[in-house]
């Protein structure tokens, strides 16, 4: 059972919970940051060359194991790429363009040691787009991997539409591009339409074509990329594809934030990834681009870690992790308090502590109604440090530690066997 990050008994039955369904044991995995390839693929998102050069410096610092960019959309692109080849990040810098020669020179002409290559492999975009057949496809395929791997270079196929393809080509199409000599094949969900159990069967139709290492590509159109991403991993796929804020054509693909932590909470795997400059990355992005983080976006948005309802107020004064998996710190964000009609006494209570006033539970309770008469909705918000920065009187902190040791002086405290016993238990009886 993979460990969590925290001892506490709800964790013990959180991860219980989670590992029941679990395909396998999932102890390392990789991350490819394709925003400045997918990303600039979303609407209004275009960067300059200092700017490409700066985001890769950071995505590299946080710690990506590759960075994909296309030097094929414009002549800044090409600089851009071939700047950050000659940087020596410890991140794989990837070529992205189709399976064509002029494209795989281009990366070359970089000094690229990888490229990624596409090419559709649906009737839909045989037909539609690119008016081909499957022969065709197939052998224009073949080529460019030859040609790519005659050149030196590197490379994964990106099997693009794999899954709206019909699986007995995809799969002797999978065989094939392997056989020509590709180290990597891309699974992507282009217009996002899998659901997390068809992405796992599509990754395992790949694992049966061939034992090259697999990444995944998921779309956001139906919002699984996430929950697709976690699947086709736990198939076998041994790198997600990320962008910030999950940016990219459309709807964009699965977020860096969402996917690094998850795999960190819920998964136990250890990288040593600097989580803590998630918020500045997304920050980043929306300064040079002009456009606004998502309020509602998980971990790094404005509202992750704001709290309104006076019950949640006072949970949270108490302690954080009542509402909190992840501490706002630890993302590089911040926690926040709403005062207004729906603070509860707790939040008056709270607020009188914070201005140095004496409060009484009577005047918590005026105020409270006060704040519900007005009807004005949400009044202000303030910015609450870190629960161990709070002065004693503003966290009950110590209240919690002693009810803990209580709890394990009693000997009470179940551990993660009996937690998952619990739970199967519970399973059972349904
Ligand atoms: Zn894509």
């Amino acid at each position: 059972m993979p460990r969590l990050n925290h001892n506490e008994d709800y964790w013990l039955y959180t991860c219980a919970y989670n590992s029941s369904n679990k395909e396998r044991k999932i102890s390392s995995v990789k991350i490819l940051d394709s925003t400045l390839r997918e990303g600039e693929q979303s609407l209004g998102i275009s960067f300059t060359k200092r700017q490409r050069l700066q985001l890769a410096w950071m995505l590299d610092y946080f710690g990506v194991d590759s960075i994909e960019i296309s030097p094929v959309i414009s002549d800044s692109h090409f600089e851009s790429l071939k700047e950050m080849v000659r940087a020596g990040f410890s991140a794989q810098i990837i070529s992205h363009g189709r399976a064509l020669p002029e494209d795989i020179e281009l990366a070359r002409k970089c000094d690229a040691e990888w490229v990624a290559m596409y090419h559709s492999v649906s009737d839909i975009h045989l037909k539609s787009k690119l008016r081909i057949t499957r022969e065709q496809a197939l052998e224009r395929s073949i080529r460019a991997v030859e040609y790519a791997r005659q050149h030196g270079l590197k490379l994964r196929f990106t099997v693009e539409d794999a899954s709206r393809a019909e699986p007995s080509y995809l799969n002797s199409f999978i065989t094939e591009i392997a056989k020509a000599g590709a180290n990597r094949i891309g699974i992507p969900d282009t217009v996002g339409v899998m659901l997390p159990g068809g992405m796992a069967n599509l990754v395992r139709l790949a694992r049966d074509a061939t034992d090259l290492p697999i990444d995944v590509h998921c779309h956001n159109d139906l919002g699984l990329a996430l929950a697709n991403s976690l699947a086709a991993m736990e198939a076998g796929a041994d790198q997600i594809h990320t962008t910030i804020d999950g940016l990219g054509e459309r709807v964009g693909i699965a977020s860096l934030a969402e996917v690094t932590m998850v795999l960190r909470l819920l998964y136990g795997v250890e990288r040593n990834f600097r989580y803590e400059m998630l918020s500045e990355l997304s920050a980043l992005v929306a300064n040079y681009t002009g456009s606004q983080i998502p309020h509602s976006k998980p971990l790094v948005g404005r509202n992750a870690y704001t709290h309104k309802a006076g019950t949640h107020l006072s949970a949270i004064i108490s302690d954080p992790e009542a509402y909190e998996v992840v501490s706002p710190r630890e993302v590089g964000n911040r926690r926040r308090i709403v005062f207004g009609e729906l603070s509860g006494k707790n939040g008056a209570a709270f607020l009188l502590r914070i201005l140095g006033v004496e409060s009484t539970s009577e005047i918590s309770r005026k105020i409270a109604r006060g704040l519900k008469n007005l009807q004005c909705g949400d009044l202000f918000e303030i910015e609450l440090p870190e629960s161990r920065e709070l002065p004693h009187s503003m966290s009950s902190g110590n209240k919690k530690e002693e009810a803990e040791d209580e709890e394990q002086a009693k000997g009470t405290r179940p551990e993660s066997l009996q937690a998952e016993a619990n739970v199967e238990q519970a399973l059972r009886a349904r």
